[in-house]
This record gives C-alpha cells, structure tokens and sequence, in this order.
C-alpha cells in the first residue's frame, strides 16, 4: 500500500514549518525522516548569524500510525556561533512539538504514555506496544507526568478527611532494598493527594503543615492504621481531626491474633508447622473467612476441625473474639458499638484468654477512641471504605522502584485523579 509521506505528516507532526525528507519501511517500522525549516539562524546569545556544523539524525519512538509502528528520525541542526566575542560555542536547535529534550519519545507519543499509565497500564507493556525501551517509557512518563501534575493546580478538592497510611516500596538492586513512604488520601473523595517519601514523623508532620488552610483547617477527620507517629501528626498539627482507625485495619490486627493462635497451637500439638494433613492447617481458611458463620456447613467442618486439633480451645476463643470484632462493624448505634468493644476488650483480657488474644485486646483498648470513632465518621458519610481500595492501587504500583520520585508520579497519575485534559496545554522542553 503506497502511503503519501506528506499525508503521514500531517498526522504525525501537522506542523508548518516541520519539512518530510523521506518515508520509508524498516521490516514493520515506518521510518519518517523530518528536518526543521531553518533560515538564517542566529545565535540566542548575540544574536549574530550562526553556521550550521553538523546534521546528526535523533530517532524518536512515535504513535503507530495506520497500525505500523513509527520512528520519527529527525534530523537536526548542530549550529555553532563564529562570533569569536561569544561564549556561545554550538548548540542544536530543539522543538519542543516534536520532542522535548532528553526524552526518546515524540511529544505525542509522551503524552499517550501519561494518561495509559494513568488508566492504570504499565511501563512494559506500553514500550513493548511501541517497540521501544522501558527507559524510554519511564523518561516520558517522569517528566510528562511531574509537568502534569504541577500544572494541574486545582487538583485537590476540599475535603473533610484525609489519610494516612505507610506504604512500602521497594527499590531494585541486588539487594531489594525496602523503604518506607506515606502515602496520604483524601478519602471523601477517594483521591491520591500525595506520596511522601519517609515514615517519619518530622517530615509527615511538615508536609501536612505545609497544606493550604483549606486543607488542614477544615479536616473533621484524620485517618490512619494504628500508627503512633501518624497519631501524633495529627494531635500536633490538626489537633481539632478525630481520629479514626480504618475498619481495615482493625480486623487485619483480629485476623492476625487468629492465626498467631491457630500456629502456635497446632506447633504445640503435632510438634511442627502446620502440614496439609493437619485439622488446625485446614481450618486455616475457614477461620478468616467471613462466610464461615453464615454457612452452618462450613460452621460445621470448623467445629469438627477444631474439635480435633485444639483441645483447649484457644483457636475456637480467639475465633469467636474475631467474629465479635466483625459484629462490632455491623452494630447501628454508637452506644451499641461502645458496648460491645467493651465487652470485647474485658473478655479478650481475661487471664485464661490466649496471649495473643490480649495482645489484641491491648491494642484495641489503646486505640478505643480511633476504632470507636469509625462508627462516627460513617455515620457522618465520611471516610473510611473507599481508602483500602485506594491504597490497594497505589501499592499495587508501589513494588521494583528504584527511584522515589518515580514511583510518587505513576502513583499519583493513577490514583492521584490529575486532569488529563490539561495534556493539550503543557509544554515540556
Ligand atoms: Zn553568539
């Protein structure tokens, strides 16, 4: 099929003074070569007419045009200034339209990377899509998405509750380095406000005190995992915030305290860690479940399971206070609530309960205002559900990071709600 060269162009680069030297396949890449319409070019520093020194040609990955993959090999002006008065020396004339510098995708092409990623796509794929190199990819996504994100100023709405929560990621290398970063929500409106690059106290501390008053002046809630530090940022800089502790949480720490039981007694009992054969091993599924309570089947093989490997009753205890806890949530009132995890923090506390059970019950009762608290805050259409959902996306994009930065802009591009739109204005040299 004979394709126009003057008609690719028009798609491609649709620019006036972009000239079309050649077009041409390589195997299944279509190669356009362009050149700038240059005439008499001067010096930006003096101004003085310049000569052109070399014609070195770049290649740029570009949009698939038609289904054929593109390069775009541009072939540029290297210019150097004869005034021997200027410290000019050489230099080659860019165009930002075609490509910024230092970025090996067309601005185009760049541009399609952002908002793929955005839509939650990933590096690889994308440089597989356009043949071209992961680096490639991860440069046009970086700079791209950082200019996105600066231009995007009114990003952030007004919210009333915002979280807190530590992500890990990890940074490549030989040695998987982990590091810890927060990550913090806006949890109304279910957005990525940012990603900030320590756990620390100091640094969280600023960063919220940094905030526009519209954001930490206006804040009825603050949300956070059973975090002292995160605590304690709250208490100092937006000391009027309820606190609360995610439903999430709270029932991970229950879960937890189940199966610390269920593997110190079956190690207890059969003398190794759990194996496929043993009673308390199977059971280990029909303990988190929430199912199980419901199904008097799966009640029923509990119970057998149970029966068989924990004599004492220690699993079947801290069952029934995980299942407590999940009743908890479930309660209308607030006084009803209270009640109840009052109850659960007496019983769990009692000296015959299994000790990782009064762990439990100790952590429930120095966080009882946070975990009360939930039931406030929904009551008042506030946070909470949504924001395991979205930290479930940022830290699904969280992992094989060398670099901080990096990681901050693709997660906030993909949970961070920037406006696409804005795409068309910006203007990355
Ligand atoms: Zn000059």
């Amino acid at each position: 099929m004979f394709v126009d060269p003057n008609e690719i162009v028009r798609h491609l680069v649709g620019l006036k003074d972009v000239r079309v030297l050649s077009y041409a396949r390589r195997g299944p890449v279509g190669e356009l070569t362009v050149e700038q319409v240059v005439d008499a070019p001067t010096c930006p520093r003096c101004h003085q007419r310049v000569r052109v020194k070399e014609r070195p040609i770049v290649d740029y990955t570009d949009l698939p045009f038609g289904g054929v993959p593109m390069t775009l090999r541009w072939k540029k002006h290297r210019l150097i200034c004869v005034n021997k008065a200027c410290s000019m020396g050489s230099f080659t004339l860019g165009d930002h339209r075609l490509a910024a510098a230092g970025v090996m995708l067309t601005t185009r092409a760049a541009k399609w990377v952002v908002k793929e990623i955005a839509s939650g796509q990933n590096v690889s794929h994308l440089a597989r899509e356009l043949r071209c190199s992961w680096d490639s990819v991860n440069t046009a996504t970086r700079l791209y998405g950082a200019a996105l994100l600066v231009a995007d100023t009114k990003r952030l709405k007004e919210t009333t509750a915002i979280g807190l929560d530590e992500t890990l990621f990890v940074r490549e290398g030989p040695y998987k380095k982990k590091s810890w970063s927060t990550t913090v929500c806006d949890v109304v409106n279910h957005q990525l406000i940012d990603v900030i690059a320590t756990r620390e106290f100091t640094e969280v501390a600023g960063w919220l005190r940094q905030q526009p008053h519209h954001v930490k002046d206006r804040l009825d809630y603050g949300c956070l995992d059973m975090s002292r530090t995160y605590s304690a940022v709250f208490r100092v800089v937006t000391p009027k915030a309820t606190q609360v502790i995610d439903r999430f949480h709270v029932m991970r720490h229950a879960i937890a305290a189940v199966d610390g039981v269920r593997r110190r007694v079956q190690q207890h009992q059969q003398g190794h860690r759990g194996r496929s054969g043993d009673p308390l091993y199977k059971a280990r599924k029909l303990l988190v479940i929430k199912e199980t309570k419901n199904d008097p089947g799966l009640q029923a093989r509990l119970e057998g399971l149970l029966a068989l490997g924990d004599p004492d009753g220690e699993v079947a205890f801290a069952y029934g206070v995980k299942e407590a806890v999940a009743r908890f949530y479930l309660t209308e009132t607030i006084e009803e609530a209270e009640d109840l995890l009052r109850d659960i923090i007496d019983y769990g506390s009692k000296k015959s309960a299994p000790m990782e059970v009064r762990r439990l019950a100790r952590t429930l009762r120095n966080w009882f205002d946070g975990i009360l608290a939930w039931h406030e805050a929904r009551v008042s259409n506030g946070p909470t559900e949504g924001m395991n959902n979205l930290l479930k996306r940022v830290k699904r994009v969280a992992f094989g990071f060398t670099n901080f930065e990096n990681f901050r802009i693709r997660a906030l591009l993909y949970a961070g709600k920037p406006n696409l739109r804005l795409f068309d204005s910006i203007v990355v040299k």
